[in-house]
Protein backbone atom coordinates (compact mmCIF):
# COMPACT_ATOMS: atom_id res chain seq x y z
CA UNK A 1 0.00 0.00 0.00
CA UNK A 2 1.28 3.35 -0.91
CA UNK A 3 1.48 5.53 2.09
CA UNK A 4 0.86 8.81 0.09
CA UNK A 5 -1.60 10.76 2.45
CA UNK A 6 -2.28 13.86 0.03
CA UNK A 7 -1.83 14.20 -3.74
CA UNK A 8 -2.61 17.24 -5.95
CA UNK A 9 -2.31 16.58 -9.34
CA UNK A 10 -1.95 19.27 -12.26
CA UNK A 11 -3.67 21.65 -9.84
CA UNK A 12 -4.48 24.79 -11.47
CA UNK A 13 -5.98 27.87 -9.20
CA UNK A 14 -7.15 31.66 -10.87
CA UNK A 15 -8.63 34.17 -9.16
CA UNK A 16 -10.41 36.20 -12.08
CA UNK A 17 -7.58 36.18 -14.70
CA UNK A 18 -4.78 36.02 -12.38
CA UNK A 19 -3.16 32.53 -12.22
CA UNK A 20 -2.12 31.84 -8.89
CA UNK A 21 -1.66 28.24 -9.15
CA UNK A 22 0.32 26.89 -12.68
CA UNK A 23 -0.39 22.86 -13.32
CA UNK A 24 1.29 22.26 -9.02
CA UNK A 25 2.18 18.83 -8.60
CA UNK A 26 2.67 17.42 -4.62
CA UNK A 27 2.34 14.42 -2.96
CA UNK A 28 2.69 14.39 0.94
CA UNK A 29 3.38 10.98 2.64
CA UNK A 30 1.45 9.73 5.98
CA UNK A 31 2.81 10.91 8.76
CA UNK A 32 5.14 14.12 7.04
CA UNK A 33 6.05 17.13 9.03
CA UNK A 34 5.60 19.31 4.99
CA UNK A 35 6.42 22.42 4.42
CA UNK A 36 5.23 25.03 1.56
CA UNK A 37 8.07 27.69 1.90
CA UNK A 38 8.51 30.65 -0.25
CA UNK A 39 7.81 34.57 0.02
CA UNK A 40 4.60 36.25 -0.16
CA UNK A 41 2.26 35.88 -2.59
CA UNK A 42 3.61 33.10 -3.90
CA UNK A 43 0.85 30.59 -3.47
CA UNK A 44 1.23 28.73 -0.07
CA UNK A 45 -1.78 29.64 1.56
CA UNK A 46 -3.88 29.21 -1.60
CA UNK A 47 -2.36 25.44 -2.07
CA UNK A 48 -3.24 25.42 1.41
CA UNK A 49 -7.49 26.40 1.36
CA UNK A 50 -7.38 23.86 -1.68
CA UNK A 51 -6.20 20.80 0.74
CA UNK A 52 -8.87 22.20 3.31
CA UNK A 53 -11.46 22.49 0.83
CA UNK A 54 -11.85 26.28 1.56
CA UNK A 55 -10.88 26.49 -2.58
CA UNK A 56 -11.49 24.69 -5.42
CA UNK A 57 -8.84 23.76 -8.24
CA UNK A 58 -10.05 25.08 -11.93
CA UNK A 59 -7.94 22.07 -12.92
CA UNK A 60 -6.15 19.02 -11.76
CA UNK A 61 -6.78 16.77 -8.42
CA UNK A 62 -6.96 17.01 -5.44
CA UNK A 63 -7.03 13.44 -3.43
CA UNK A 64 -6.83 12.97 0.41
CA UNK A 65 -6.16 8.59 1.43
CA UNK A 66 -6.66 7.70 -2.42
CA UNK A 67 -10.13 9.25 -3.19
CA UNK A 68 -10.53 12.80 -5.27
CA UNK A 69 -11.87 15.17 -2.89
CA UNK A 70 -12.95 18.25 -4.95
CA UNK A 71 -16.70 17.63 -4.35
CA UNK A 72 -16.21 17.52 -0.38
CA UNK A 73 -16.58 20.63 1.49
CA UNK A 74 -14.29 21.26 4.52
CA UNK A 75 -15.89 19.48 7.02
CA UNK A 76 -15.67 16.16 5.32
CA UNK A 77 -12.41 15.96 4.85
CA UNK A 78 -10.28 14.56 7.33
CA UNK A 79 -7.99 17.83 8.10
CA UNK A 80 -8.08 20.98 10.45
CA UNK A 81 -6.76 24.23 9.90
CA UNK A 82 -4.63 26.39 12.42
CA UNK A 83 -4.97 29.86 11.13
CA UNK A 84 -2.14 32.88 11.95
CA UNK A 85 -4.81 34.80 13.73
CA UNK A 86 -5.97 31.83 15.94
CA UNK A 87 -9.51 32.76 15.35
CA UNK A 88 -10.49 31.63 18.87
CA UNK A 89 -14.56 32.52 20.67
CA UNK A 90 -13.36 35.45 22.78
CA UNK A 91 -16.83 34.80 25.05
CA UNK A 92 -16.15 31.19 25.90
CA UNK A 93 -13.63 29.88 28.25
CA UNK A 94 -10.40 27.82 27.05
CA UNK A 95 -11.98 24.21 27.88
CA UNK A 96 -15.00 25.45 25.68
CA UNK A 97 -13.00 26.75 22.92
CA UNK A 98 -11.16 23.56 23.03
CA UNK A 99 -14.46 21.10 23.65
CA UNK A 100 -16.50 23.09 20.80
CA UNK A 101 -15.74 20.49 17.93
CA UNK A 102 -16.58 17.85 20.16
CA UNK A 103 -19.61 19.06 20.95
CA UNK A 104 -20.65 19.58 16.94
CA UNK A 105 -20.07 15.61 16.98
CA UNK A 106 -22.53 15.45 20.01
CA UNK A 107 -20.23 13.10 21.73
CA UNK A 108 -21.14 11.81 25.24
CA UNK A 109 -20.07 14.87 27.78
CA UNK A 110 -17.67 12.38 29.37
CA UNK A 111 -15.86 11.54 26.39
CA UNK A 112 -16.24 15.23 25.93
CA UNK A 113 -14.24 15.88 29.20
CA UNK A 114 -11.99 13.12 28.70
CA UNK A 115 -10.25 14.23 25.00
CA UNK A 116 -10.58 18.40 25.86
CA UNK A 117 -8.19 17.52 28.87
CA UNK A 118 -6.04 15.62 27.15
CA UNK A 119 -5.96 18.44 23.93
CA UNK A 120 -5.31 20.90 27.10
CA UNK A 121 -2.50 19.11 28.56
CA UNK A 122 -0.92 18.48 25.01
CA UNK A 123 0.03 22.15 25.05
CA UNK A 124 0.24 22.53 28.56
CA UNK A 125 -2.56 24.82 29.61
CA UNK A 126 -5.02 22.76 31.83
CA UNK A 127 -4.29 25.10 34.83
CA UNK A 128 -5.85 27.57 32.84
CA UNK A 129 -8.88 25.85 31.23
CA UNK A 130 -11.51 28.29 33.26
CA UNK A 131 -9.76 31.13 31.84
CA UNK A 132 -10.77 33.58 28.28
CA UNK A 133 -8.34 33.92 25.36
CA UNK A 134 -8.20 37.26 26.16
CA UNK A 135 -6.82 36.73 29.25
CA UNK A 136 -3.73 34.32 27.38
CA UNK A 137 -0.58 35.74 26.16
CA UNK A 138 0.10 35.71 21.82
CA UNK A 139 2.17 32.10 22.44
CA UNK A 140 -0.89 30.72 24.92
CA UNK A 141 -3.37 31.56 22.61
CA UNK A 142 -1.75 29.77 19.64
CA UNK A 143 -0.93 26.85 21.64
CA UNK A 144 -5.23 26.58 22.39
CA UNK A 145 -5.44 26.98 18.77
CA UNK A 146 -3.73 24.12 18.18
CA UNK A 147 -5.25 22.10 20.54
CA UNK A 148 -9.03 23.11 19.35
CA UNK A 149 -7.22 22.13 15.92
CA UNK A 150 -6.23 18.22 16.85
CA UNK A 151 -9.22 17.81 19.54
CA UNK A 152 -11.35 16.17 16.70
CA UNK A 153 -7.91 13.51 15.36
CA UNK A 154 -7.85 14.92 12.00
CA UNK A 155 -5.67 12.83 9.21
CA UNK A 156 -4.22 15.97 8.38
CA UNK A 157 -3.47 19.14 10.28
CA UNK A 158 -2.65 22.33 8.16
CA UNK A 159 -0.93 25.46 9.90
CA UNK A 160 -0.97 28.65 8.03
CA UNK A 161 2.27 30.90 9.34
CA UNK A 162 0.76 29.90 12.82
CA UNK A 163 4.18 31.66 14.52
CA UNK A 164 3.81 34.50 12.17
CA UNK A 165 2.85 37.30 15.06
CA UNK A 166 4.73 35.97 17.68
CA UNK A 167 8.00 37.27 18.31
CA UNK A 168 11.56 35.62 17.87
CA UNK A 169 12.24 34.19 21.27
CA UNK A 170 8.65 32.58 21.43
CA UNK A 171 8.86 31.81 18.06
CA UNK A 172 11.69 29.48 18.78
CA UNK A 173 10.08 28.04 21.66
CA UNK A 174 6.88 27.10 19.73
CA UNK A 175 8.90 25.66 16.74
CA UNK A 176 10.44 23.02 19.36
CA UNK A 177 6.99 22.48 21.22
CA UNK A 178 5.30 21.84 17.62
CA UNK A 179 7.95 19.13 16.45
CA UNK A 180 6.86 17.38 19.50
CA UNK A 181 3.47 17.45 19.31
CA UNK A 182 4.30 16.36 15.69
CA UNK A 183 6.10 13.39 17.03
CA UNK A 184 3.75 12.65 19.70
CA UNK A 185 0.32 13.11 17.74
CA UNK A 186 1.90 11.07 14.72
CA UNK A 187 -0.31 12.86 12.27
CA UNK A 188 0.55 14.30 9.48
CA UNK A 189 1.64 18.15 9.22
CA UNK A 190 1.57 20.55 5.95
CA UNK A 191 2.89 23.89 7.62
CA UNK A 192 3.14 26.99 5.68
CA UNK A 193 5.73 29.70 6.28
CA UNK A 194 8.08 32.12 4.56
CA UNK A 195 10.94 32.03 6.89
CA UNK A 196 13.32 29.56 5.12
CA UNK A 197 15.21 28.78 8.83
CA UNK A 198 11.59 27.81 10.69
CA UNK A 199 11.54 25.97 7.13
CA UNK A 200 15.37 24.11 7.66
CA UNK A 201 14.52 23.08 11.23
CA UNK A 202 11.45 21.44 11.40
CA UNK A 203 10.57 19.86 8.37
CA UNK A 204 10.89 16.74 7.02
CA UNK A 205 10.33 18.17 3.33
CA UNK A 206 10.20 21.43 1.83
CA UNK A 207 8.33 22.70 -1.05
CA UNK A 208 9.95 25.73 -2.39
CA UNK A 209 7.13 27.95 -3.95
CA UNK A 210 8.17 30.60 -6.61
CA UNK A 211 5.14 32.43 -8.11
CA UNK A 212 2.64 29.39 -8.34
CA UNK A 213 4.93 26.84 -9.26
CA UNK A 214 7.42 24.52 -6.97
CA UNK A 215 11.14 25.26 -7.68
CA UNK A 216 11.74 22.46 -5.89
CA UNK A 217 10.75 19.76 -3.04
CA UNK A 218 13.13 17.88 -1.10
CA UNK A 219 14.83 17.45 3.19
CA UNK A 220 16.21 20.67 4.75
CA UNK A 221 19.19 19.50 2.95
CA UNK A 222 18.49 18.82 -0.31
CA UNK A 223 17.05 22.03 -0.76
CA UNK A 224 20.24 23.93 1.37
CA UNK A 225 23.01 22.06 0.00
CA UNK A 226 21.43 20.68 -2.88
CA UNK A 227 19.43 23.73 -4.37
CA UNK A 228 18.29 23.25 -7.81
CA UNK A 229 18.56 26.72 -9.02
CA UNK A 230 19.57 29.99 -8.37
CA UNK A 231 16.22 31.28 -6.97
CA UNK A 232 16.03 28.65 -4.45
CA UNK A 233 19.95 28.89 -3.62
CA UNK A 234 19.33 32.29 -2.92
CA UNK A 235 15.89 32.06 -1.19
CA UNK A 236 16.79 29.06 1.23
CA UNK A 237 19.80 30.83 3.10
CA UNK A 238 22.59 33.44 1.86
CA UNK A 239 24.36 31.77 -1.06
CA UNK A 240 27.02 32.87 -2.62
CA UNK A 241 26.36 32.53 -6.59
CA UNK A 242 29.90 32.84 -8.73
CA UNK A 243 30.70 31.99 -12.15
CA UNK A 244 33.59 30.11 -12.56
CA UNK A 245 34.74 28.09 -15.96
CA UNK A 246 31.36 29.13 -17.46
CA UNK A 247 29.42 27.58 -15.01
CA UNK A 248 27.12 29.45 -12.34
CA UNK A 249 28.19 27.60 -8.33
CA UNK A 250 27.18 28.41 -5.21
CA UNK A 251 29.20 28.38 -1.89
CA UNK A 252 27.58 28.93 1.44
CA UNK A 253 29.25 31.63 3.24
CA UNK A 254 29.78 28.98 6.48
CA UNK A 255 32.21 27.25 3.71
CA UNK A 256 34.12 30.13 2.86
CA UNK A 257 37.38 30.49 5.01
CA UNK A 258 38.91 33.91 5.05
CA UNK A 259 42.85 34.05 5.47
CA UNK A 260 44.95 37.64 5.84
CA UNK A 261 47.86 36.05 3.98
CA UNK A 262 47.80 33.90 0.62
CA UNK A 263 47.31 29.94 2.15
CA UNK A 264 49.85 27.98 0.84
CA UNK A 265 47.70 24.73 0.90
CA UNK A 266 46.79 23.56 -2.20
CA UNK A 267 43.69 21.84 -1.65
CA UNK A 268 41.54 24.70 -1.58
CA UNK A 269 40.55 26.96 -4.09
CA UNK A 270 41.36 31.00 -3.46
CA UNK A 271 39.79 33.82 -4.66
CA UNK A 272 41.87 36.99 -3.69
CA UNK A 273 39.40 40.22 -2.65
CA UNK A 274 38.76 42.97 -0.24
CA UNK A 275 36.83 43.25 2.84
CA UNK A 276 33.83 45.76 2.04
CA UNK A 277 31.65 44.86 4.96
CA UNK A 278 31.56 43.83 8.45
CA UNK A 279 28.48 42.75 10.65
CA UNK A 280 28.59 42.02 13.97
CA UNK A 281 25.86 39.50 14.73
CA UNK A 282 26.94 38.32 18.57
CA UNK A 283 27.33 34.43 18.09
CA UNK A 284 29.17 35.49 14.79
CA UNK A 285 30.47 37.95 12.10
CA UNK A 286 29.58 38.54 8.53
CA UNK A 287 31.90 39.47 6.04
CA UNK A 288 31.46 41.27 2.64
CA UNK A 289 34.53 40.59 0.75
CA UNK A 290 34.57 42.18 -3.03
CA UNK A 291 36.63 39.78 -4.98
CA UNK A 292 39.38 40.82 -7.50
CA UNK A 293 36.99 39.44 -10.54
CA UNK A 294 34.29 41.87 -8.70
CA UNK A 295 31.79 38.95 -7.64
CA UNK A 296 30.62 40.16 -3.60
CA UNK A 297 30.84 37.36 -1.48
CA UNK A 298 29.35 36.75 2.45
CA UNK A 299 31.75 34.75 4.72
CA UNK A 300 30.51 33.75 8.21
CA UNK A 301 33.21 33.49 11.30
CA UNK A 302 32.20 31.94 14.28
CA UNK A 303 33.00 34.27 17.58
CA UNK A 304 33.93 31.15 19.68
CA UNK A 305 35.95 32.92 21.83
CA UNK A 306 35.14 35.94 23.84
CA UNK A 307 38.84 37.80 22.25
CA UNK A 308 37.05 37.61 18.88
CA UNK A 309 34.39 40.57 19.93
CA UNK A 310 36.78 42.31 17.79
CA UNK A 311 36.35 41.67 14.20
CA UNK A 312 39.72 39.83 13.12
CA UNK A 313 39.45 41.88 10.43
CA UNK A 314 39.05 45.56 9.25
CA UNK A 315 36.82 47.03 5.96
CA UNK A 316 39.29 47.74 3.02
CA UNK A 317 41.48 45.07 4.33
CA UNK A 318 43.23 42.70 1.86
CA UNK A 319 41.97 39.28 2.43
CA UNK A 320 42.07 35.69 0.43
CA UNK A 321 38.86 33.81 0.61
CA UNK A 322 39.61 30.19 0.45
CA UNK A 323 36.81 27.05 -0.14
CA UNK A 324 37.02 23.37 -0.27
CA UNK A 325 36.13 22.34 -4.01
CA UNK A 326 33.92 19.78 -2.85
CA UNK A 327 31.97 22.24 -1.10
CA UNK A 328 31.05 24.10 -4.11
CA UNK A 329 27.97 22.80 -5.59
CA UNK A 330 27.00 23.25 -9.54
CA UNK A 331 23.80 25.36 -10.58
P1 LIG B 1 1.07 33.25 -0.07
O1 LIG B 1 0.26 32.52 0.94
O2 LIG B 1 2.24 32.47 -0.58
O3 LIG B 1 1.48 34.60 0.40
P2 LIG B 1 -1.40 33.31 -1.61
O4 LIG B 1 -1.68 31.88 -1.90
O5 LIG B 1 -2.17 33.93 -0.52
O6 LIG B 1 0.17 33.50 -1.37
O7 LIG B 1 -1.62 34.18 -2.92
C1 LIG B 1 -1.07 33.84 -4.17
C2 LIG B 1 -1.47 34.91 -5.16
O8 LIG B 1 -2.87 34.86 -5.39
C3 LIG B 1 -1.16 36.34 -4.68
O9 LIG B 1 -0.71 37.08 -5.79
C4 LIG B 1 -2.48 36.82 -4.18
O10 LIG B 1 -2.58 38.23 -4.34
C5 LIG B 1 -3.48 36.11 -5.09
N1 LIG B 1 -4.75 35.86 -4.38
C6 LIG B 1 -4.91 35.09 -3.29
N2 LIG B 1 -6.21 35.04 -2.91
C7 LIG B 1 -6.89 35.81 -3.81
C8 LIG B 1 -8.27 36.15 -3.99
N3 LIG B 1 -9.21 35.70 -3.16
N4 LIG B 1 -8.57 36.97 -5.03
C9 LIG B 1 -7.62 37.42 -5.88
N5 LIG B 1 -6.30 37.12 -5.77
C10 LIG B 1 -5.94 36.34 -4.76
MG1 LIG C 1 -0.24 33.14 2.91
Amino acid sequence: MSDVLINLVDVVKTYGSFTALKKLNLTIERGEFFTLLGPSGSGKTTTLRLISGFERPDAGRVEIDGQNVADKPPYERNVNTVFQDYALFPHMSLFENVAYGLRTQKLPEAEIKKRATEALDMVRLTDFMTRKPAQLSGGQRQRIALARAVVNRPAVLLLDEPLGALDLKLRHEMQIELKKIHRDLGITFVYVTHDQEEALTMSDRIAVFDTGEIAQIGTPADVYERPVNPYVAKFVGVSNVIQRDGKAIMIRPEKLKLYDIAPESRSVEILPGEISDIVYVGLMTRYLIRTEGGDDLTALELNARSSQSQPRFTRGQPVWVGYSPDSVHVL
